[in-house]
């Protein structure tokens, strides 16, 4: 999406983040002035890739520090900007240590914050919310409970607690309480973005977000025997900060969109990059069973209880309100997985292939 004249500075929340970006990179492009938050704006690992790109684009870039928990941190950063994307978030999805602390309260401390912020800024207009499709669905067997075959922006996670897919809950209880706030005044409106696995090449050589995770395991041979057979819906990063720009910029936009392009298992995904890489990485051939797979899920500290539901089940999502509402098309999985392979590879993160 090209945008018209940009229309007045536009805030964004974790600036510095996988997801966030890509958006920042668009909307410097698009000759906005950005004002970007992050933990610590003078940490270069958090922020060089940032400030490099102002460099190159004709938009301008001012970083602001502004921590989740901080309920006064983002009225100095959100001063004159018409447009908030609040995207800063804790993604932990292994080893969640403690769930309230880590997840659930900065999450939703952090969207009261933000939009408290934004209820006594007079110039914003527009919020768009990073949520995720975890906020529509807990467990792939959530669907059976379903009267259809995939997930749609009508469905919300009620199977997710603290104790039990906590990120998941932390992204459902913050984008419920993102409309209630929203809905109680008529100043600003929101729009919410949903997400699936977000993959494809990031713009910071530090970036360990979860999709990031998931490539390196790849390369890394930790699917060599096999991989469970686990389902993703997957979109392309790209295509995530473009569905923000079109999130924010489409004038009768309003209420949930997924964004996914299609899902894809493991060994599928396996399959896409043996035919690009060639057959001497590590990539997986086969699934592994489902009781095997259930065994050795707590070496990678996903708890059994979570793998039971949804080890073997199909995730399907309905990306029709994106396509139609926001005008979006999706890269191809097979295209994210490759680009995001490609650069762990070009970065020294993956080895090349053994050699016979
Ligand atoms: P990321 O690279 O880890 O970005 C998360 C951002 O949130 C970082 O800028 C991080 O700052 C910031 N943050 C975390 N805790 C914070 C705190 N207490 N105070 C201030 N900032 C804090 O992950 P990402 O993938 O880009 O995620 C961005 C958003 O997309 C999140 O809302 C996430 O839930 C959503 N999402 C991601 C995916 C995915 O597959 N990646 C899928 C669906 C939705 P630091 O760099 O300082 O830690």
């Amino acid at each position: 999406m090209t945008p018209r004249q940009p229309p007045g500075p536009a805030l964004v929340t974790g600036g510095n983040g996988y997801v966030a970006s890509w958006l920042v990179k668009r909307l410097l492009e698009h000759s906005f002035d950005v004002h970007a938050t992050v933990r610590d704006p003078h940490d270069p690992r958090k922020t060089a890739h940032l400030t490099a790109l102002a460099h190159d684009c004709p938009g301008t870039l001012s970083l602001f520090r502004a921590d989740l928990l901080d309920p006064a941190a983002f009225d100095h950063p959100m001063a004159d900007c018409s447009l908030v994307f609040h995207t800063a978030s804790p993604l932990i999805v292994r080893d969640v240590e403690d769930p309230l602390r880590d997840l659930i309260e900065p999450a939703t401390a952090g969207t009261r914050n933000v939009l408290e912020a934004a209820n006594r800024t007079p110039s914003v207009r527009r919020v768009v919310l990073t949520s995720s499709i975890t906020a529509i669905y807990g467990d792939a067997a959530d669907l059976e409970q379903l009267d259809t075959d995939r997930f749609d922006e009508s469905h919300w996670n009620a199977t997710s607690r603290d104790d039990h897919q906590p990120y998941s809950y932390s992204k459902t209880l913050s984008e419920r309480l993102a409309w209630e706030i929203a809905e109680k005044q008529s100043r600003w409106d929101m729009v919410a973005v949903n997400p699936g696995l977000v993959l494809g090449p990031g713009l910071s050589p530090h970036t360990r977000a979860e999709g990031v995770l998931m490539m390196l395991d790849f390369g890394n041979g930790y699917y060599r025997f096999g991989a469970p057979e686990l389902e993703f819906a997957i979109v392309d990063v790209r295509d995530v900060a473009e569905g923000h720009l079109r999130a924010a910029l489409t004038p009768e936009a309003s209420g949930r969109h997924i964004l996914v392009s299609e899902s894809m298992t493991l060994v599928e995904m396996g399959k896409v990059l043996r035919g690009h890489f060639g057959g001497d990485f590590p990539f997986p051939h086969k699934a592994v069973s489902n009781l095997a797979a259930l065994m050795l899920a707590p070496r990678r500290g996903i708890p059994q209880a979570v793998a039971r539901r949804n080890l073997g089940y199909p995730l399907r999502f309905d990306n029709t309100r994106s396509r139609t509402a926001l005008g979006m098309t999706y890269r191809p999985a097979a295209e994210s997985i490759v680009d995001h392979f490609q650069q762990l590879l070009d970065a020294g993160l993956v080895g090349p292939p053994a050699r016979k």
